[in-house]
């Protein structure tokens, strides 16, 4: 039976109990019990399926699972306590010592960390290329190349990535391309359909869009999540809770809808921020301005939440646009319901050297906003104290 997303997202993936409940049901249980020592052996040995403890398998953390991997297109998923244990399941489970990765550079900064810093000291090399440039990627594959990485669009710039071509590039030269698909989610883009072997999330931002909890999930093949990734995963223990499972559930459930309005919302305002005044240079894939718009266009089904933008001037100028919002909540997080506004130089990015940064295009004028579901009214009115001052104290 075919279902299609909206109906997948309400759904999908759950098994009613005998109590015949209509909304799911969480199991806050670290443990499970047997009927007899023979079926408590069977089941330590994997003869017969079913639950052992939560480390290695929840029915509430499942039901999440089995939901967004449909949602993905994937076999299996595996749930993990953030977006970050996501990326390191997936990475200790199927790179080894000597394996070298290719990674867009524009990508999460503690990602970057994560790479550089920890698994660096385990003998796994990465190679730093442009999001954009094809031929930086092609040049850095070595023989022991094993994975491609990428976020798409990229934060804070709204690079497109071309994941076509890139899988392309991948499956020629024997590696796995790996997306994280926080930005976008299942209901903008499905990498899997677009040759992706592997999609990262951060549940923390739009699967739960209502800043709730912490939590990520990886998707892919079973032969490439159940042994290599979940089998790290239940080993290592960043196990997600149920409580949290069930967060991320019942985000699930409203993430078109949101996600449509998140769309319209942010369409909207780049449309208008384009023509402010105060405004130098604004960054949104669903702007015909955008220099991937084409591309964005053809992987995507609409431009995504997150509008980027440089005000005229430096970071006093930013600043004091930031510091006249009231409404807007001055935080880094995203993928909220409520709008977000962020300076990336000096929060998300300010760990990064003001040289890289400037490479990076991360100047000290931009700002960030993710934009949330509050009236597109209110949102351009709280912004337009700050960018009309600009204008008038000059
Ligand atoms: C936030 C984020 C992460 C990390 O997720 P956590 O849930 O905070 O661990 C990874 N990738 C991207 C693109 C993110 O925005």
């Amino acid at each position: 039976m075919h279902y299609d997303i909206e109906t997948l997202a309400v759904r999908a993936g759950y098994e009613q109990t005998a109590e015949q409940e209509n909304s799911e049901a969480i199991f806050p249980t670290s443990s499970f019990r047997y009927h007899s020592a023979a079926q408590a052996a069977a089941r330590f040995s994997g003869q017969e399926k079913g639950n052992v403890y939560s480390r290695f398998t929840n029915p509430t953390v499942r039901t999440f699972e089995n939901r967004l991997a449909l949602m993905e297109g994937g076999e299996s998923c595996v749930g993990t306590a953030s977006g970050m244990s996501a990326i390191l399941s997936t990475f200790m489970g199927l790179c080894q010592a000597g394996d070298h990765v290719v990674s867009s550079q524009s990508i999460f900064g503690t990602t970057k960390v994560l790479f550089t810093k920890y698994l660096a000291k385990f003998g796994l090399e990465v190679t730093f290329v442009s999001q954009t440039d094809i031929g930086e990627w092609q040049q850095a594959i070595k023989p022991n190349t094993k994975a491609f990485f990428l976020e798409t669009p990229s934060n804070p710039l709204t690079e497109v990535a071309d994941l076509e071509a890139l899988s392309t590039l991948a499956k020629a030269n024997n590696c796995l391309l790996i997306v994280d698909n926080c930005f976008c989610s299942p209901i903008l883009q499905r990498p899997l359909e677009q040759g992706a072997d592997i999609v990262i999330h951060s549940a923390t931002k739009f699967l739960d869009g209502q800043g709730r909890a912490i939590g990520g999930a990886v998707v892919g093949s079973a032969e490439l999540i159940e042994e290599p990734v979940r089998g790290f995963m239940r080993t290592a223990g960043p196990a997600m809770s149920p409580f949290n499972a069930w967060i991320f559930l019942k985000g699930l459930e409203t993430l078109p809808v949101r996600m449509r309005a998140h769309c319209e919302n942010a369409l909207e305002l780049a449309k208008w921020l384009s023509q402010h005044a105060a405004v130098e240079q604004v960054f949104y894939p669903g702007l015909e301005s955008h220099p991937q718009y084409a591309l964005a266009q053809k992987q995507q089904s609409a431009g995504g939440g997150l509008v980027t933008f440089r005000v005229k001037g430096g970071q006093p100028e930013a600043w004091s646009v930031i510091d006249s919002t009231q409404m807007l909540s001055i935080t880094a997080n995203l993928g909220d319901v409520k709008t977000i506004i962020t300076h990336p130089a000096t929060t998300t990015h300010s760990r990064v050297s003001p040289e890289d940064r400037l490479k990076a295009g991360i100047t000290d004028n931009l700002i960030r906003i993710s934009v949330g579901l509050e009236s597109i009214e209110d949102i351009k009115r709280d912004l337009a104290r700050g960018l009309d001052r600009l204008l008038t104290n000059k």
